[in-house]
């Protein structure tokens, strides 16, 4: 208070003056510290409201998520006997404890199949078919917290009985083998959606990959319309642009992005441009935001880059591949890292482009090998809904977000594909 002091001395009003006024001033004082301190407490209290007021939302519509890897990386570890997913697994990205944290409503999980079967192993259709069976059985095996789901219906008598949608995506157009067969009996086992590629062309469908202005042939639009007759959602998630345009004109019913980010923020293959988002709302679609560092920010897209380019002159200097790994992690250690907010400013620029009517979650768990900070794994989701609302999100457009628009698209397919069956189109 010394200092405060020194500001009375020229004061008029004698000794005594400058007591009242050393006293207003210490009273000044003590009251900007309290409204500091509630200001404070007050900001602290609405991002935990923001939270509160999410997670009761989530407890009235199912969130479902697009993607997630865990049936891959359950099988990458030695299958259903190697990991419990009844209990929480630190090392992975997905469990029943945290998928009741982050009150996931409906998962669609990826029965992903590597473009390597194309050349070697076991055939694309059988490593679908493990995969479908995987997930089935995962379902299974906690039938208090998990039941399979075929339709938006089954989603919502789901998610009043209180358990997690267990949905089946296959991830890679290779799994059918040319075959429309394969494909019906895919949907016959309840498969609802199908990523047309992976990272590698067909003679059918363009991969994002290619630099190739090829999108879909006279059978991929084949196989396009078998899935809406089948009420299979198309996923364009992974093909090129052209395919993207391709599909969007081939296709009857809403198709889905079921794992992208938007390309006008992260300049990556794999995000959905501008030109393409404008078309989605005629179509009536979704492009599910993905949670991969390399899609949400442009800096860590860059930075990956300047890794691949740096790994290869390492490459070349013939270092082994410890060596290798060790620069890798280090190089992967110093760069710039996604958020949270990122995440939620794609949400945002789909909204703006396309319409809040088309843009859903698609996390990419336990595909991903990098988090944004904040969106770590599955129980996290509620605060990415929380970020929505701080921004002002109305709750009716947050429930879209979360699972809304998932249903809609589900029911829509489901409608295209009856009025197909009866001839009616
Ligand atoms: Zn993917």
């Amino acid at each position: 208070m010394r200092g405060d002091g020194k500001r009375c001395d020229g004061w008029r009003g004698g000794p005594q003056g400058r007591e009242a006024c050393r006293r207003l001033l210490v009273t000044l004082a003590f009251l900007s510290v309290v409204v500091l301190s509630v200001a404070v407490s007050v900001r602290h209290l609405s991002a935990q409201d923001y939270r509160a007021q999410a997670l009761r939302i989530l407890q009235t519509v199912p969130l479902i998520d697009g993607h997630n890897d865990i049936p891959d990386a359950i099988r990458a570890r030695g299958g259903l006997d190697s990991v419990d997913f009844a209990v929480l697994q630190p090392k992975l990205m997905t469990d029943i404890p945290r998928l009741r944290t982050g009150l996931v409503g409906g998962q669609f999980w990826a029965a992903y199949v590597p473009v390597t079967t194309i050349d070697s192993g076991p055939h694309p259709a059988v490593y679908a078919l493990e995969q479908i069976d995987l997930i089935k059985r995962l379902c299974a095996k906690s039938p208090r917290d998990l039941a399979m789901a075929y339709s938006a219906a089954d989603v919502e008598r789901n998610f009043k009985a209180g358990k997690v949608s267990c949905l089946i995506g296959i991830e890679g157009g290779h799994a059918i083998e040319n075959s429309l067969g394969a494909l019906r009996m895919f949907a016959a086992l309840g498969v609802r959606y199908i990523t047309l590629t992976h990272w590698r062309s067909l003679s059918w469908a363009t991969a994002s990959t290619d630099t190739a202005r090829r999108g879909l042939s006279g059978f991929g639009r084949d196989v396009v319309r078998e899935m809406n007759r089948l009420g299979v959602l198309v996923d364009l998630s992974h093909v090129n642009d052209v395919t993207m345009s391709d599909a969007l004109h081939a296709t009857r019913a809403p198709l889905i992005f079921s794992h992208s980010s938007a390309r006008a923020l992260a300049h990556h293959s794999r995000d959905v441009p501008d030109s393409i988002l404008r078309l989605v709302p005629a179509n009536g679609g979704l492009v599910m935001v993905n949670f991969n560092p390399a899609f949400v920010s442009e800096a860590v897209r860059a930075y990956g880059d300047s890794v691949d380019a740096r790994v290869r002159a390492l490459r070349a200097t013939g270092a082994d591949s410890a060596a290798m790994a060790d620069s890798v992690h280090a190089w992967g250690a110093r760069g710039p890292k996604a958020t949270l907010a990122q995440v939620a400013d794609h949400i945002e620029h789909i909204r703006d482009v396309a319409g809040v009517d088309h843009v859903g979650i698609g996390s990419d768990f336990d595909g991903i090998t990098e988090v944004p900070v904040g969106l770590e794994d599955v129980s996290r989701f509620p605060d990415l809904i929380a970020e929505l609302l701080r921004r002002g999100w109305s709750e009716q457009d947050v429930r879209k977000v979360a699972g809304l628009n998932a249903l809609r698209v589900m029911r829509a397919a489901e409608r295209v594909a009856a009025e197909m069956r009866k001839g009616k189109s």
